[in-house]
């Protein structure tokens, strides 16, 4: 072979090795294959100020009803009431009317009252209350009051009041997630010390009757007895059993925020409330809110289901501990931040 057929082999040697490096499939690792476009975060969404002035307010109104037992006319007032000031708060109001029997033999005419916000959204929180007050004060000391309907400031007031102040805060603040608010009836008429059954029958209703067919939401949070001075929101045992993620990053976000005397770590027993058949009748995972003194012997406040529970045990810091801590709640669970 000649120098130039030798130096022509060289150059198609190399054309061939170059065009063979190019039509190579270039080497992707499968972590480089998980590096996608960088995503939009989400701009943090700015938690609007709960006003307790304005819960209280809330509050003082439904007890100037009168005891919000079922079938008596303070119940439809206030319900009426209710429904108006959730509409002048702009939701989309369902009143849910149906038939509940108590363990007495009583046929209560209830109504859960449920108030949405942005309903065509697929992220959903929930949020609950009851607002029917007991029927008797079962555990008055004045024996001669236990038959009689308590005010209920705290044992149903002190929730819904908190709750109409977040809608109120909807109201007029953007979110870009869908909030639902159900005020559940017929909570407070059950059987001391009888079947629990007999208890939270608008929770088991709703539970069995969702106001949307196959309704689903992120977790649910109930509030019962926010409103006292001093409360003490344990981390209750049902609540841990079923979203004990939502408990401890919530109460952890309190305390961040000031109100760990509010908020405090102690576990408490599972207790009969909403949540308790929300659990378990239904898909959704709700945590309870709920003062659990720690040195009285019903484990509830001194004044529960007794003639005390009026305004005079409504402390306007304990709403807004209450009510700026789930603000907080939904409106970092709008951005992804919760
Ligand atoms: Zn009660």
């Amino acid at each position: 072979m000649n120098k130039h057929i030798l130096k022509a082999l060289g150059c198609i040697l190399v054309i061939l090795l170059l065009g063979a490096c190019k039509s190579d499939p270039p080497v992707v690792k499968d972590d480089d294959k998980k590096v996608v476009t960088p995503t939009k975060k989400k701009p943090h969404a700015k938690v609007p100020r709960f006003n307790r002035d304005s819960a209280y307010a809330y509050v003082e109104k439904q007890v100037a009803f009168g005891p919000r037992v079922p079938n008596t006319a303070a119940h439809t007032a206030c319900k009426n009431w209710l429904v108006s000031k959730f509409n002048s708060f702009g939701a989309e109001v369902i009143e849910d009317d149906f038939d509940a029997k108590g363990y007495t033999g009583t046929i209560y005419k209830a109504t859960n009252i449920i108030a949405q916000y942005n309903p065509g959204h697929a992220k959903r929180i929930l949020l609950a209350a009851h607002w029917d007050t007991r029927f008797i004060g079962d555990y008055d000391k004045d024996t001669a009051k236990q038959k009689d309907p308590i005010p209920g400031a705290d044992d149903g007031g002190s929730g819904v009041g908190v709750l109409l102040e977040i809608a109120r805060v909807l109201g007029e603040n953007n979110i870009d997630m869908g909030v639902d608010i159900i005020l559940f009836d017929v909570e407070d008429q059950g059987e001391g010390k009888g079947a629990e059954a007999s208890w939270c029958l608008g929770a088991q209703h709703w539970s069995k009757n969702p106001h949307v067919p196959g309704y689903r939401n992120e977790f649910g949070i109930l509030l019962d007895m926010v409103g006292s001075k001093g409360a003490r929101f344990t981390r209750e045992g049902g609540s841990m059993a079923v979203a004990p993620q939502v408990v401890n990053k919530m109460w952890k976000l309190a305390k961040n925020m000031g109100y760990g005397n509010y908020f405090v770590m102690d576990q408490t027993r599972e207790i009969i409330d909403d949540h308790y058949f929300v659990n378990r009748m239904s898909n959704t995972k709700m945590i309870d809110i709920i003062n659990r003194p720690a040195n009285t012997q019903t484990g509830f406040g001194h004044y529960w289901h007794t003639h005390d529970d009026d305004m005079d045990v409504i402390n306007k810091t304990t709403l807004r501990a209450v009510g700026q801590t789930v603000l907080a709640v939904l409106y970092r669970s709008s951005d992804g931040s919760f």
